[in-house]
């Protein structure tokens, strides 16, 4: 299984989708740079989320806060307090991290979860430390942010006063985040430098388990949409003594990668630690009163975190598949996703008034806003197929003899294989009916 992990690898680098980072300079360890057609497709996964999001579901705003924040904002959060920097011991295999004076207590040596072999105790502070200013000394010190949330709880008041918001709302964005993992790995499963999609929705303590109810349902849904396989996703809860202390309740989406069923997703009941813990540091009362009883309570937060990378890279692995028939590797994304929209091809490039016809066929495609159109001449039909299908465009459009005399092309679906005639200016109203 791990061996299909390899091949996803080879076939991102191979076809522009995700290159190691620095990799002329030996590489980076978990760091990826995202080509041509990882950027396409990376992008579809942001945008979808954000049709989701703000579009689809109601009362919820979209903040890009920065990467940089006060300092404080993460002793508030609790990333650099003593509890978070006390020695740790990290497992190799599932990453659980244990506080190395409790193993010692008990006199363990291995995962209490998985039996995995421990790493050395260490202090974990995962931020990654920055300095700005001209001066780098203690005071200057700051982070880049360890994940997008904490931008949202400080501008929660912002956002509800500038869109006069009324509780339950939610704010979500998507940003960059960075965390000095000890033991990045498993390709973009685990990097020091990600991006993340995370949605927080304030409501009142009441409320707040119907509402975690709805977010797991909701998210899940999400990815069912998308195309990714029933069986291959599972809600996973937290045990007790796995919750983060303040939160109420929080279970992951779990994805079955090649390496083991995995969190792609959190969803998390909060609580009201995070209002309560910035008004404290901050100074500023995030508090409100409830209209009915006039007394003063701190939102609760049901939270859905995701990752957008750990989501390109579930949606990649899900539609990987071989066909062994005719040796053919296809991606068999959700036309959303792809990179490609379709590809354009001549039957022939050496015949001149084949390669203008289709020319014309792929410009005029271009321009209809369907999303980005591959040209393709080289080599035969067949390999021509072959390298669209490894990069997951759903249509192929070939232009033949045929086209010259009565305007219609052939369109190939990808995972049919199947073609039909379609007439040049019908195009357009055919892929907008598929892409619906
Ligand atoms: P893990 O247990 O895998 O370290 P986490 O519980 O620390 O994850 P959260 O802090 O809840 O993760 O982050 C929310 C989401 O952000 C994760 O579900 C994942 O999709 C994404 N994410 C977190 N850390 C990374 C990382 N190092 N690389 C890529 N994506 C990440």
């Amino acid at each position: 299984m791990e061996n299909k992990l390899e091949k996803i690898v080879a076939l991102a680098k191979r076809r522009g989708f995700i290159f190691p980072g620095s990799e002329i300079y030996g590489g980076i360890s978990g760091i990826y740079d995202y080509g041509p057609l990882g950027v396409e497709f990376k992008n579809n996964v942001k945008q979808a989320w954000r049709k989701e999001m703000f579009r689809r579901q109601d009362n919820i705003f979209e903040l890009d806060s920065s990467i940089l924040m006060q300092r404080q904002v993460w002793e508030a959060s609790g990333h650099t307090s003593a509890g978070f920097t006390d020695p740790l011991r990290e497992c190799k295999k599932c990453h659980h991290r244990y506080r190395a004076d409790h193993l010692a207590e008990e006199g363990i040596d291995k995962c209490p979860n998985c039996g995995g072999e421990l790493m050395e105790a260490r202090k974990f502070n995962l931020l990654v430390e920055t300095h700005l200013g001209p001066v780098k000394d203690d005071s200057s010190l700051t982070y880049l942010r360890g994940e997008t949330t904490q931008g949202i709880y400080v501008n929660y008041k912002n956002i509800k006063t500038s869109m006069s918001a009324e509780i339950p709302f939610g704010v979500g964005q998507i940003g960059k985040a960075f965390r000095n993992e000890i033991t990045p790995g498993h390709f973009t499963y685990r990097m020091r430098e990600f991006e993340q999609m995370e949605q927080q929705y304030f409501v009142k303590p009441a409320q707040a388990e119907k509402y975690f109810e709805y977010w797991k349902n909701e998210r899940m849904k999400w990815y069912l949409g998308l195309g990714v396989k029933k069986e291959k996703l599972r809600f996973r809860p937290h045990a007790k003594d796995e919750l983060a202390h303040y939160a109420k309740g929080a279970e992951d989406i779990e994805y079955e990668f090649p390496f083991g069923w995995h969190e792609i997703e959190g969803v998390h009941n909060r609580g009201d630690w995070d209002l309560s813990r910035h008004s404290k540091f901050s100074g500023e009362d995030l508090s409100e009163v409830d209209e009915k009883t006039g007394e003063r309570f701190y939102p609760y937060i049901v939270e859905t975190s995701a990752g957008a990378d750990r989501a390109a890279l579930v949606f990649l692995i899900d539609a990987y598949s071989e066909d062994k028939n005719n040796e053919r590797i296809v991606l068999k994304l959700h036309p959303k996703l792809a990179s490609y929209k379709a590809a354009v091809f001549p039957l022939l490039r050496n015949k001149p008034e084949l390669v203008n016809k289709a020319r014309e066929v792929y410009l005029m495609l271009k321009k209809q806003n369907l999303g980005p159109v591959a040209w393709d001449d080289r080599g035969n039909i067949g390999k021509r197929y072959y390298s669209q299908d490894e990069i997951g465009t759903p249509w192929t459009i070939t232009c033949d003899f045929q086209t010259l005399e009565d305007d219609t092309i052939t369109v190939r679906d990808r995972d049919t294989t199947k073609q039909e005639r379609v007439k040049i200016q019908e195009l357009k109203n055919y892929f907008e009916d598929k892409l619906k």
